[in-house]
């Protein structure tokens, strides 16, 4: 039985996994590189080290039962080093195919699931080639998070002025004509074992999460489509835990996958309020060999991001019953930075 699970990272979803853990009491250590993380002040236990510090590495596995995590970046050698000593899940071998975008897209087409036009782009040479894909977004290939490393191409002349950094890869995606963004977030607990909650409505500003919403404004057909193409890839990947796939619709109704994070996602934080069971408590569960419940929505809801000076107001509100703020106590207020969210229960 799991009586200790590690979890690397310690942002707001390290926290609000340690939280979903202590309810089902099972203590939390988190492992972070940033000694203010604030995972610091949910967790049972925490340690501060970079990822590839042994010391550190060891003092982490040998206290805990099975480890997981929260972000999907981190160094595939520190969870094959930890994986000698205890069980890592989800398995390690599937951050490698996400973390980076290209593989992440050719695993997907693979499985034929249609995602945008793309292509890997090394020099500014092979970006001029691939015209056909403007209006498109240049990403880096890896390591980008809420936009960043991201740049909106919109026409030719856009791509001329340019001026990239070539020691990193990119990939230039066509860029969708969007209608609406979804997300569908799934717990695998075994071969044909799932939990699953209904598609979530997604707005970004500038490339960032700023709302979500259930039920989403969409048609049953694309309700049935991306349910069955985020069962489809938990299950090509042997998934154990919480997984979220992101979703674009354009203007035709049309479904493309965007992106797999391997990990409970922000599109997800609703399910705190709006069912039995949330996102984080199912990824618990599962890691944990737990029981599977069979989730139940109990009410409608919307979530909001707090970013940045945002939540400076937000803390000083009186809310309603129906209404959940969360701090995630960041040490710092930062632009562009997610320092809360409020959920709103209809
Ligand atoms: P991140 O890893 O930062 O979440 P995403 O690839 O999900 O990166 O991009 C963030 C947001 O940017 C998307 O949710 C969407 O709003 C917009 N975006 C990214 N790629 C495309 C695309 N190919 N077409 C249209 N919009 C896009
Ligand atoms: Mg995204």
């Amino acid at each position: 039985m799991v009586k200790v699970l590690g979890i690397i990272g310690g942002g707001q979803l390290g926290s609000l996994l340690s939280s979903a853990a202590k309810k089902l009491n099972i203590k939390t250590v988190i492992f972070s590189d940033d000694p203010d993380a604030p995972g610091k002040q949910f967790a049972d236990e925490f340690i501060f080290g970079n990822y590839d510090d042994q010391e550190k590495i060891d003092l982490f596995t040998n206290g805990v039962d099975v480890v997981t995590f929260e972000f999907e970046n981190i160094p595939h050698k520190t969870l094959k080093i930890i994986e000698t000593k205890k069980k890592v899940l989800p398995k390690p071998g599937i951050n490698k195919i996400v973390q980076n975008r290209l593989t992440e897209k050719d695993f997907v087409n693979k499985c034929n699931i249609r995602t945008t036009t793309y292509v890997g782009v090394k020099n500014q040479k092979e970006l001029r080639s691939n015209v056909n894909l403007i209006p498109g977004i240049l990403k880096t290939s890896t390591l980008g998070y809420d936009g960043k490393g991201q740049y909106k191409i919109n026409d030719i002349k856009e791509l001329e002025k340019l001026n990239i950094d070539f020691s990193k890869k990119y990939i230039l995606e066509k860029a969708v004509k969007l209608k609406k963004e979804i997300s569908v977030i799934v717990t695998r607990f075994g071969h044909q074992k799932y939990e699953i909650y209904e598609p979530i409505e997604n707005y970004h500003e500038d490339q960032i999460l700023k709302n979500s919403k259930i039920p989403a404004d969409i048609s049953e057909k694309i309700t049935s489509q991306s349910i069955d193409q985020a069962t489809i890839i938990a299950e090509e990947l042997d998934y154990i835990g919480t997984l979220c796939v992101e979703y674009f619709i354009d203007k035709n109704d049309n479904l493309y996958l965007n992106e797999i994070a391997p990990r409970v996602h922000n599109s997800g934080h609703l399910t705190i309020n709006s069912h039995n069971i949330s996102q984080f408590e199912n990824h618990v569960r599962a890691v944990c060999g737990l029981e599977k419940i069979k989730v139940k929505k109990l009410f409608n809801a919307s979530m909001i991001n707090l970013i940045g000076h945002e939540i400076s107001s937000y803390r000083k509100k009186n809310y309603n019953d129906n209404e959940f703020f969360f701090d995630y106590l960041k040490k710092e207020i930062k632009e562009k930075r997610k320092m809360g969210h409020l959920t709103t229960i209809k």
